[in-house]
């Protein structure tokens, strides 16, 4: 396409304090978040007559971090397409060439709000084990892919008002280094499982910890684990649940080891303590039997020993949550992830522009003569509204 036909195409609009370069057909853009990538608003797509949003990825090249985690979502986000996973409509650049390239677009599915809006409303037994119900099964559709999230967090889960949920990312690379003696730097680990915190080995049950978390804060109102930094996120854990057992203590490395075993021992709460009766909707039978599920189901999610905790597969089978079981949803095929290294691939700021570049030409392509994947509104067939 020549130049001038393509800057025909596009239009720059100031949103908050960064600059939107889209194409015409998305108008009305209005910021509606904004998350460690960048800026997310919402838009209406003149071409698909319907809302999206759009999120901004500035010089997503500019160092290892940002490059990695760019580039493993364009793959990611090609190879996977479950309903509880969001879909990608579009990806652009508003630059003509490798030399000028600068911004990614990712265009998506647009939802009602985040998780975090969710917690502060009163959810009724229905909605939240529905809820949950969908977090497990798009978890589930990744854990297939050999993708285990790690990092799952109210703010990178989106809602519509009809009760359907998404999960915006894929998490922690497996080469991502996380443990205690990482330096601190702002990041949400309130729903970071006891293995990602020590830096121990893990398995996919890593994100039941972070669903038991999540689960808990929709009961609570508030953070479970309120940690203000990497250790005292494991003094929150400890406290509220007890010092783990020698046997887990024995699975720890040395060092991290000496420092587990030397903080003071606490007995911690029974889970009838931590979430009484008040905290649940009790005014009948039905409500009485839902809060002992739910109460049950989160003992058995928020357990310290990945060893002790229940798998994603057990949690969907829970009685709080296998009311919504529906195989389609649940065994839906798993996606295939053809770059084997994606985890492992280390670049130069150039290499990665590259990649990167490439990456979104690929998409582009894919995605030139309207939506190649995402879910057509009238799949969503459950209206439960919020
Ligand atoms: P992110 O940069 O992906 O972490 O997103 C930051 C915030 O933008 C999220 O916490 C949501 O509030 C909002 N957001 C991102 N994507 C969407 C979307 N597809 N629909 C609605 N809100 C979104």
């Amino acid at each position: 396409m020549n130049r001038n036909k393509r800057e025909k195409e596009y239009y720059s609009i100031d949103v908050g304090d960064s600059t939107f370069t889209v194409l015409k057909r998305y108008q009305n853009l209005r910021p509606i978040g904004s998350g460690a990538q960048g800026i997310v608003c919402s838009a209406y797509d003149h071409v698909l007559e319907r809302n999206v949003a759009i999120k901004k990825l500035s010089r997503p090249f500019q160092n290892q971090t940002h490059a990695k985690r760019a580039y493993r979502e364009l793959v990611l986000m090609k190879c996977v397409n479950h309903k509880n996973i969001i879909g990608l409509l579009h990806v652009f650049t508003p630059q003509k060439t490798l030399e000028e390239f600068q911004d990614v677009y990712l265009v998506m599915e647009l939802m009602d709000a985040n998780l975090c809006q969710v917690i502060q409303m009163e959810l009724d037994h229905e909605r939240l084990s529905y809820l949950l119900y969908q977090m497990l099964c798009g978890i589930k559709h990744l854990h297939a892919a050999g993708i285990i999230h790690r990092d799952l967090k109210p703010s990178n889960i989106v809602v519509k008002s009809d009760c359907t949920l998404k999960i915006l990312d894929f998490g922690l690379a497996r080469t991502a280094a996380t443990g205690l003696l990482m330096t601190p730097y702002v990041v949400t680990r309130y729903y970071r499982a006891p293995e990602v915190i020590l830096g121990m080995g893990y398995q996919a049950n890593v994100d039941v910890w972070s669903v038991g978390c999540i689960m808990a804060e929709m009961v609570r109102g508030s953070v479970l684990f309120p940690g203000t930094d990497h250790i005292d996120q494991w003094n929150k854990v400890i406290e509220q649940l007890g010092t783990p057992s020698q046997e887990f203590m024995l699975k720890l490395n040395q060092s991290v080891r000496t420092y587990v075993e030397n903080r003071p021992r606490y007995a911690g709460y029974s889970f009838e303590k931590l979430f009484p009766d008040v905290l649940f909707p009790a005014d009948s039978d039905h409500n009485r039997l839902k809060a002992s599920q739910a109460r049950d189901l989160l003992s058995k999610m928020l357990v310290i020993d990945a060893s002790k905790r229940i798998s994603v597969d057990e949690a969907l089978q829970h009685p709080y949550i296998n009311v919504w079981f529906d195989p389609s949803e649940v065994e839906a095929p798993p996606p295939a992830i053809t770059d084997k290294q994606l985890d492992e691939r280390e670049h130069t700021v150039e290499e990665w522009k590259e990649l990167i570049y490439k990456e979104v030409l690929d998409w582009e392509e894919r995605t030139k003569n309207g939506v190649i994947r995402g879910q057509p509104a009238s799949l969503v067939n459950t209206s439960k509204h919020l």
